[in-house]
């Protein structure tokens, strides 16, 4: 069982911790529920904030794991307040840390199975691609489904996307054992 702290909240990519250690990154909405997520994985319930103000957090979060890599959670994007302009996009502190992440081993986009791939999200995918970013997708908050959307869904987002497509639930807790082995053989690779 990994070993999962929090080790500090970066405004600015110039306040990153220096090293190779791998990073892991979470990009997605606001609420799609990252931190909730970042929580099952570490199992505890506070070690990220499970916000009920969507994009209040816009900065880089770190977690240590294991003192060998970090999984980086990144400001949420789409927030319904703020500027029209600040809510079609994902922050420029986004689009930085993925650009420049030299130790960037593997971005988790997660997605609200309820709403399937927003034009965000599309824009996003889009991005990662650009950038040759190894990626994967999440289908988080499984538990909204019917067992057969949830299947249907899943077969959708295969066979449109070219990358591995896994789900997560944080009330059912599924999901969370694969999504740790595709961390592990990403930051091992
Ligand atoms: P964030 O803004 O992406 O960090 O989202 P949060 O983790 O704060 O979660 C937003 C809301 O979604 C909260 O009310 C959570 O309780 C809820 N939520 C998060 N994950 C799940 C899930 O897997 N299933 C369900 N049903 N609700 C979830």
């Amino acid at each position: 069982m990994a070993t999962v702290t929090f080790l500090k909240s970066a405004p600015r990519i110039d306040d990153l911790p220096e090293g190779n250690r791998p990073h892991v990154a979470f990009v997605g909405r606001s609420n799609v529920g990252k931190s909730a997520l970042l929580n099952d994985l570490a199992g505890t319930k506070n070690l990220a904030r499970v916000s009920s103000t969507p994009g209040r957090t816009q900065m880089v979060n770190l977690f240590d794991v294991d003192k060998k890599f970090f999984l980086v959670d990144l400001p949420g994007y789409g927030f319904a307040s703020g500027s029209k302009a600040k809510r079609d996009t994902y922050s420029d502190l986004v689009r930085d840390y993925l650009w420049q992440a030299q130790q960037l081993k593997l971005v988790l986009l997660v997605i609200d199975s309820r709403l399937g791939l927003t034009d965000l999200d599309r824009d996003m995918l889009s991005y990662l691609e650009s950038g040759k970013l190894p990626h994967l997708i999440i289908a988080n908050k499984i538990d909204k489904l019917s067992r057969s959307e949830a299947v249907n869904l899943m077969r959708e987002l295969q066979a449109r996307h070219n990358v591995p497509v896994l789900s997560h639930s944080n009330v059912t807790g599924s999901g969370k054992g694969e999504i740790w082995h595709a961390i592990q053989t990403a930051i091992s690779a």
